[in-house]
C-alpha cells in the first residue's frame, strides 16, 4: 500500500474496497455473524463478553486497567464473564427488573466497566454518569432517568449524592465500589453483595428492540436531551469496530473517551470487546507523555481519540516518534468536534499517518461518517457514509425535505432512519423526538455539504451558523481560517445582532503564548482572515479571551459566548468544564 498523507499502511484493512463494500453491504448478512441468545433474543453483554468467554479467545485481555500510578490489571474475556454475572446476581438479589435503570458515577475503574456489562446481562438501562458531576448536574440525569441503583464511590457518594437523597425518590439502592460495609439499608458495600453471590448467571432473553442504555447529550446547544438506545444498537458497535476501527484478533485499542459520554461506552467499552480485541482503560485524565507511553509500553494498534486531546498535544510538541516506540500503531482516529486540516496533517507528520475524522452523535449511537483505512484522506473531510448508512444533503420546509443533489451545495445533514443504534427516544420529550424525523429522514441538526465524490464536509451545527450580509456563514469554515494564522490557537465565532447586516461576525480567539494581546496583532489576524476568507465573511470583531469555554467533553460552547456577549441568561451549564 501507498505510505502517503491518505493511505494508512501495514495490513490489509476488513474493508479493502470501500464502494465495493458499500455495494454488497447488508444489516441482515452482518447480523448473521453475531451470536445471538439460545432463545432467540439479542443481548450486548452477551456479544461482548460471554461468547468470548465460551470461545478460543476466552484467555485474551478483555479489558487492560492502566491506574493512575501506571501499573495495570488484565481481565480475561473468562474473567469479566464471571465478574459481570457477579454483578447481574447483585441486581437480582436488590429485585432489578427488566426496564429498570441503574446509574454509575464512578471515574474509570474496572467495577465500572462491570456493572455496566452486568446490567445489560439483566435487561436493566445502564446509564453511566460523568465523575466530575457536581450535584446538580448528577440530580438532572438521576431523576430524569428514574434511577434505582446508583454504582459510586465512598468519597462521590459523600460529595455529591448525600444531599440529593430526598429528591430522588426512585433511588432505591447505592451500591459503594470501595466501602467494606453496608451502611444502612439503603447504602450498600458492592464488595459485600458480589461475595454473596454466586459467578454464575444465565442472561435475560432481552429482544433487539429491548433499552439497553440512556446517554445523554453533551448539552453543547442547550439542556441535555437523554437518548435511549436499543440492544440491537450492538450490530453498529460490531459493524464500526471491524469496518471503521478496522480490528483484527489481537489487536489492542484505547479509546480515550469516559463512558460518561456516549463515545466512551460505545467505543471505549462495546464496540472492541465485541470484535474481540484488548480494550485499554486508563484510569487517569490527560497526560501528553503519560499517552505516548502508553501508546508505547501497551502496543496500542488503533487510537481513538478528539480534536480537544489532538489540538492539546500538537501544543505540546513533544515529537513522539523520536522518544516512543510507536511501532504498532496504525490507525488513528477522532470525534467530536471537526477535525482542523492542520490537525490531520498533524498526524501525518507527527506519527507518519494522517489522523481520520469521523461523525456522529449521541443520538446515532455510533459511527456514521468516516475516514477508513482503505481510502484516500481529504484533510477537512469526515469521509463518507458508514456502509449500511443513507446520508444526504437537504433543505427543510415545513414539512418537506428537498435534497440537494449538486456538488458542495450547503444543507441539513439528513440520515435515512432505521439503522440498528438509532436512539429510539428521547427521555420525557417525545414531542422534540418526533421533530427530529421528517418522512423517511433523520434530521442530525447540523450542516455539511458533499463534494463530487462523495465525501462529506462539516460547516456547523444549524444553531450557530450565522446569517450575514444574506451569506450563511459555518463557524467551522472562518474557524479553521483563522487557526492558519500563527498566533492563534484556538477560535471560535458567534453573529452578533446587527441592524445593517443581520449579524456580524465576532471572533474569540485564544492566543499562542508567545503572541502579545494587542492591536496589532489583532489587526494581522483580521487581514489574514479577510484575505482567506474575503470581507463578507470574515470576522469584523476579534476579541482575545484567556480559553474558550467547553463541554467537560471539549466542545465549544458558542452558545455560552453569546449569551454572554449579549448579556443574555447562560442557560443549561451543567456540562461546563
Ligand atoms: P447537544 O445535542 O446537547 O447540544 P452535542 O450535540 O454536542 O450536545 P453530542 O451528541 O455529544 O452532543 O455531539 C454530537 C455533535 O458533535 C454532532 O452533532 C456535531 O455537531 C459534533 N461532531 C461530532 N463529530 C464531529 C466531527 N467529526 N466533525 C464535526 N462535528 C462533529
Ligand atoms: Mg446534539
Amino acid at each position: 500500500m501507498k505510505d502517503k498523507l491518505g493511505t494508512i499502511p501495514r495490513i490489509i484493512p476488513n474493508m479493502s474496497d470501500y464502494d465495493a463494500f458499500c455495494s454488497q453491504f447488508s444489516w441482515e448478512k452482518e447480523y448473521e455473524s453475531l451470536d445471538g441468545l439460545p432463545e432467540g433474543g439479542i443481548n450486548i453483554a452477551h456479544e461482548a463478553v460471554d461468547r468470548h468467554a465460551n470461545s478460543d479467545i476466552r484467555d485474551t485481555v478483555a479489558i487492560r486497567w492502566i491506574r493512575k500510578d501506571q501499573s495495570f490489571e488484565d481481565i480475561t474475556y473468562a474473567d469479566l464473564k464471571l465478574r459481570t454475572s457477579r454483578f447481574a446476581n447483585v441486581l437480582e438479589k436488590l429485585k432489578i427488573k427488566k426496564g429498570d435503570s441503574v446509574f454509575s458515577l464512578t471515574g474509570r475503574i474496572p467495577l465500572l466497566y462491570v456493572a455496566a456489562l452486568g446490567t445489560l446481562k439483566t435487561g436493566a438501562i445502564f446509564c453511566p454518569m460523568f465523575s466530575v458531576f457536581g450535584p446538580e448536574p448528577a440530580f438532572q440525569r438521576l431523576s430524569k432517568g428514574k434511577a434505582k441503583v446508583l454504582v459510586t464511590t465512598t468519597k462521590l457518594y459523600e460529595k455529591t449524592i448525600k444531599q440529593l437523597l430526598d429528591r430522588l425518590p426512585f433511588l432505591q439502592t447505592i451500591l459503594l465500589v470501595d466501602a467494606e460495609r453496608h451502611r444502612n439499608d439503603k447504602v450498600w458495600s458492592l464488595s459485600v453483595l458480589m461475595n454473596e453471590v454466586t459467578d454464575e448467571y444465565t442472561i435475560k432473553n432481552t429482544q433487539p428492540e429491548d433499552p439497553a442504555l440512556l446517554h445523554f447529550t453533551s448539552g453543547t446547544t442547550g439542556m441535555p436531551k437523554g437518548a435511549l438506545h436499543v440492544h440491537k444498537a450492538v450490530l453498529t458497535h460490531f459493524v464500526t469496530g471491524k469496518y471503521v476501527l478496522d480490528f483484527h484478533p489481537g489487536d489492542v485499542f484505547w479509546c480515550t473517551a469516559d463512558p460518561g459520554w456516549v463515545t466512551g461506552t460505545s467505543y471505549g467499552i462495546i464496540a472492541p470487546l465485541v470484535n474481540g480485541v484488548t480494550n485499554i482503560i486508563d484510569e487517569e485524565e490527560f497526560d501528553a507523555a503519560r499517552w505516548y507511553s502508553i501508546l508505547e509500553e501497551h502496543r496500542v494498534n488503533i487510537w481513538y481519540t478528539s480534536p480537544t486531546a489532538i489540538r492539546r498535544l500538537m501544543r505540546m510538541d513533544l515529537k513522539p516518534l523520536e522518544s516512543y516506540n510507536l511501532s504498532t500503531l496504525r490507525l488513528i482516529h477522532s470525534v467530536g468536534e471537526p477535525l482542523q486540516v492542520e490537525e490531520v496533517v498533524w498526524g501525518k507528520k507527527t506519527f507518519g499517518m494522517p489522523i481520520c475524522d469521523n461523525w456522529w452523535q449521541t443520538e446515532t449511537g455510533g459511527i456514521m461518517i468516516s475516514n477508513y483505512a482503505s481510502m484516500e484522506v481529504r484533510p477537512g473531510s469526515m469521509g463518507k457514509p458508514l456502509p449500511g448508512i443513507e446520508a444526504a444533503i437537504g433543505t427543510i420546509e415545513g414539512e418537506k425535505i428537498q435534497l440537494l443533489t449538486k456538488p458542495l451545495e450547503q444543507g441539513h445533514l439528513l440520515l435515512k432512519s432505521g439503522w440498528p443504534s438509532m436512539f429510539r427516544a428521547y427521555l420525557d420529550e417525545e414531542e422534540r423526538y418526533k421533530k427530529c424525523f421528517k418522512g423517511e429522514w433523520y434530521l442530525t441538526g447540523d450542516l455539511a455539504k458533499k463534494d463530487a465524490d462523495g465525501y462529506y464536509w462539516f460547516v456547523g451545527r444549524a444553531d450557530d451558523i450565522i446569517k450575514t450580509s444574506g451569506h450563511m456563514v459555518g463557524p467551522f469554515e472562518v474557524e479553521s481560517a483563522l487557526m492558519e494564522h500563527p498566533a492563534v490557537a484556538e477560535a471560535a465565532i458567534i453573529g452578533k445582532p446587527n441592524a445593517m447586516i443581520g449579524e456580524l461576525v465576532k471572533a474569540f480567539v485564544v492566543l499562542e503564548p508567545r503572541f502579545e494581546a494587542d492591536e496589532m496583532t489583532k489587526l494581522d489576524i483580521k487581514g489574514f482572515s479577510r484575505k482567506k476568507l474575503g470581507p463578507a465573511i470574515a470576522p469584523k470583531e476579534i476579541e482575545f479571551i484567556d480559553s474558550l469555554p467547553k463541554t467537560k467533553s471539549g466542545k465549544i460552547l458558542r452558545r455560552l459566548l453569546k449569551a454572554r456577549e449579549l448579556g443574555l441568561p447562560e442557560g443549561d451549564t451543567s456540562t461546563l468544564e
